[in-house]
């Protein structure tokens, strides 16, 4: 272990505790994190970063970099709140607002624990001389999967030799499983409004062209490979019963463990709206909202992350945070976490886990997993039974609890991104395996150039 860093990260840790306080209190939701990206692009900008706001067409992107030449380590950071997701830093479900967003996925911490890695990985590099380059990025709505892949299209990662991502979670443990890639869009029908009683036989609607997409997407599920998965919400159904719908709206998620599965898939929805639409005689539109890659899992790096877990050892939680803990478990909703019967604490506490399974959710981190070899992994920051985006998290991300599972990443992180500094042999290793992994393909990203990034 490298005193140096462990040492300043600790040195930092009111600061950085601060930082992510602050982001709690004013969380702001995809692509509106105007707040948390000035106040993380000012922190490191005062620590010594070479700092640009709004790269890539994204404007609340944040790039940092500090040092030059190879090896290039990226730091993915995110600072997005969800919607509805208001909690206090208390056991009983609360919010501070009604309705409003809330870091129920706990990307105050998210952001901040990147930043601490940056900064203990720069000590490191003035004190010993070390060679390389060091990026933040700053990369907002991850919630909207969409934050890195417009920044991907944009330029953004390129060049990387590693990249690490760490999220919050309930254990500490590093995935070599797979997230799901995906493709959001909405479809929007015409028709011809009419009395819905008086000359139904002069209306077409465009209600109807909606159901009859979904039952076609329903008997489509029959014939795509197990890991797809097609959900969708009907957005604007009309006005009233007695109206023949003119206009109707739906949106779309489709998902499967291969981007190549989901354009395929994608295109026979496509299809079926079509079919829809010649079927109720209306015409449909479609808009194209964005799409991710599937996570892809780098075997050295995630060695390199578990290794530097196991030798750091587990977090160490206080009498009053075990408690806190248990009371959120006695309080959950029903939704379980993944890992919520480990072990007899409310808390985390065992060797960190190496866990293969595979998730049906997405994450834009997919998309810069397909640029550079990394790997994500998590630490414990709420009680083991926590829901992802629920209010446990929210609550935890406010509390002791979070900014001791963040400070810990933050030092999972620089140790790892010191070892990459010190010997050459891990990024050509790494490099080889992505290479491999990629099979002569090449990243293309998933939103084309005529979609505008949202504000
Ligand atoms: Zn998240």
């Amino acid at each position: 272990m490298n005193k140096t860093v462990l040492d300043y990260i600790d040195l930092k840790s009111d600061e950085l505790i601060e930082l992510a306080t602050k982001i709690w209190e004013n969380p702001e939701v995809a692509y509106k994190e105007v707040k948390a990206c000035e106040w993380t692009a000012e922190y490191l900008r005062k620590e010594g970063f070479d700092v640009t706001v709004g790269d890539y067409g994204v404007p609340t992107s944040i790039r940092a970099s500090y040092g030059e030449g190879n090896p290039i380590i990226g730091l993915l950071g995110e600072y997005d709140a969800l919607p509805g997701m208001s909690q206090k830093v208390k056991t009983e479900k609360e919010p501070v607002v009604e309705g409003a967003p809330g870091h129920g996925c706990q990307h105050n911490l998210l952001g901040v624990g990147h930043v601490g890695a940056a900064i203990g990985i720069k000590k490191e590099m003035e004190e010993k001389g070390l060679k390389g380059t060091i990026v933040f990025y700053g990369c907002p709505a991850e919630e909207a999967l969409t934050g890195k892949v417009f920044m991907a299209r944009g330029g953004a990662f390129r060049g990387l030799d590693i990249v690490l991502d760490w999220h919050p979670g309930t254990a500490n443990m590093v995935m070599r499983g797979r997230s799901t890639a995906m493709n959001t869009f909405k479809l929007h029908f015409k028709g011809i409004t009419a009395h819905a009683g008086g000359d139904p036989h002069n209306g077409r609607s465009a209600l109807d062209a909606v159901e009859l997409t979904h039952v076609g997407i329903n008997y489509l599920r029959e014939h795509v490979t197990d890991d797809v998965r097609m959900h969708y919400t009907i957005t604007n159904g009309g006005q009233a019963p007695n109206i023949v719908p003119d206009k109707a709206s739906a949106w779309y998620f489709v998902r499967a463990f291969t981007r190549e599965a989901v354009e395929d898939v994608y295109e026979r929805m496509i299809k079926v709206a079509k079919g829809a639409a010649m079927m109720t005689e209306t015409e449909v539109e479609v808009e194209f909202l964005g799409g991710c890659y599937e996570t892809l899992s780098n075997k050295v790096v995630a060695d390199l992350l578990l290794d530097t877990m196991k030798e750091l050892g587990p977090i160490e939680w206080s009498e009053e945070e075990k408690r806190f803990a248990e009371k959120l478990e006695e309080k959950k909703d029903n939704s379980q976490g993944m890992f919520s019967d480990i072990g007899d604490s409310a808390l985390f506490e065992g060797e960190a886990l190496d866990v293969a399974m595979d998730a049906f959710g997405s994450s834009d981190v997919g998309d810069v997993l397909h640029i550079a070899p990394g790997t994500m992994f998590m630490t414990a920051c709420s009680n083991l039974g926590a829901a992802g985006h629920s209010w446990n998290n929210t609550a935890c991300a406010g509390h002791e609890i979070g900014m001791k599972g963040m400070i810990y990443a933050s030092k999972v992180m620089a140790q790892t991104g010191i070892k990459i500094l010190e010997d050459n042999t891990i990024v050509e290793k790494a490099q080889e395996e992505f290479k491999n992994a990629m099979n002569g393909k090449e990243y293309n990203c998933p939103i084309p150039d005529d979609v505008e990034v949202p504000k």
